[in-house]
């Protein structure tokens, strides 16, 4: 089973994760700019956070053969400090970068009107630099703000077929559907969707336009409910190729759109089903880049 997660959050998990993911079948990845938990307060520590996304964390990837892209973005929790708002203007520098396949996450937390605006400049952003966009729909109030969300999306005159509207639930994903745009779901240990109900949308809605990700973080998750979810489809009787389909190619189809994906090399082992190439771990490349 080879698997592209089109959304964790890597800055916050361990070396020890990304072997586990190689070891499961993990052979490419997005991480998308999120809240780290403690509110920044100046737009250099968001620099410091882009420059680690596009250049220690695929270091640490490479580190176990797996490929590491992010998409950059102001996330929309932060977007209501006006101390981070300067943000916006550093976000082009890094949309023209190759390892930045998409913005993201951007949307809604508490759906202020700082967070329309935020949301409104950073779609305009996507449409100028050709780049697919990742939304986060909002934890609380989830139906309102997602009709919301594809309100916004509809008059940005940004083509549905490079969205993805993402941690969507059994509730929320029929909107998504009607919309044209991909609909994203984030696979949680104990909260959102788990790895069945997950088989039961698939099976309800196909697997067209449809992304799986675990989203781990720095809150409970697990780096491999991606592969958690290829079983429960196996054990709901798609086929391999179905799970091959939604776990890679789909994040294959959808984040190629923004023609950096980098992700030759990758594939060869999973057509002719070998196992995950062994890790090239360069001795202690980790323990001194950190130091
Ligand atoms: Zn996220």
């Amino acid at each position: 089973m080879r698997i592209f997660d089109p959304h964790i959050h890597m800055t916050s998990r361990t070396t020890d994760d990304y072997e586990r993911m190689a070891a499961a079948g993990v052979r490419a990845l997005v991480e998308p700019a999120f809240w780290l938990g403690q509110p920044r307060t100046n737009a250099g520590s968001f620099t410091d956070y882009f420059d680690a996304l596009t250049g220690w964390e695929p270091f640490r990837a490479s580190q176990f053969g797996i490929r590491h892209h992010c998409a950059i973005a102001l996330n929309p929790k932060e977007a209501n400090d006006p101390r981070c708002r300067e943000v916006l203007g550093v976000l082009p520098r890094y949309l023209a970068m190759d390892g930045v396949v998409a913005v993201g996450e951007v949307g809604y937390d508490s759906m202020t009107p700082e967070e329309d605006e935020v949301f409104a400049a950073q779609l305009q952003l996507a449409v100028e630099h050709g780049l697919p966009v990742l939304v986060h729909t909002p934890h609380r109030d989830k139906q309102r703000g997602t009709r919301r969300t594809l309100d916004v999306l509809r008059e940005s005159g940004i083509e549905p077929g490079r969205v993805v509207v993402d941690h969507l639930n059994e509730v929320t994903v029929g909107l998504v559907a009607d919309s044209g745009c991909w609909m994203g779901f984030s696979i949680y240990p104990d909260t959102k969707m788990s790895p069945d109900r997950m088989a039961a949308v698939l099976r309800a809605y196909g697997p067209d336009r449809m992304l799986v990700n675990s989203a781990a973080d720095w809150g409970r998750s697990d780096p491999l409910l991606t592969r958690s979810t290829g079983q429960a489809m196996l054990a709901a009787g798609f086929t391999d190729d179905d799970v091959d389909r939604v776990l890679w190619r789909n994040p294959v189809e959808f984040y190629g759109q923004s023609g950096r994906l980098e992700i030759a090399g990758t594939e060869a082992g999973a057509a002719s089903g070998a196992n995950v190439p062994a890790p090239v771990f360069a001795g202690n490349s980790i323990a001194r880049g950190g130091s």
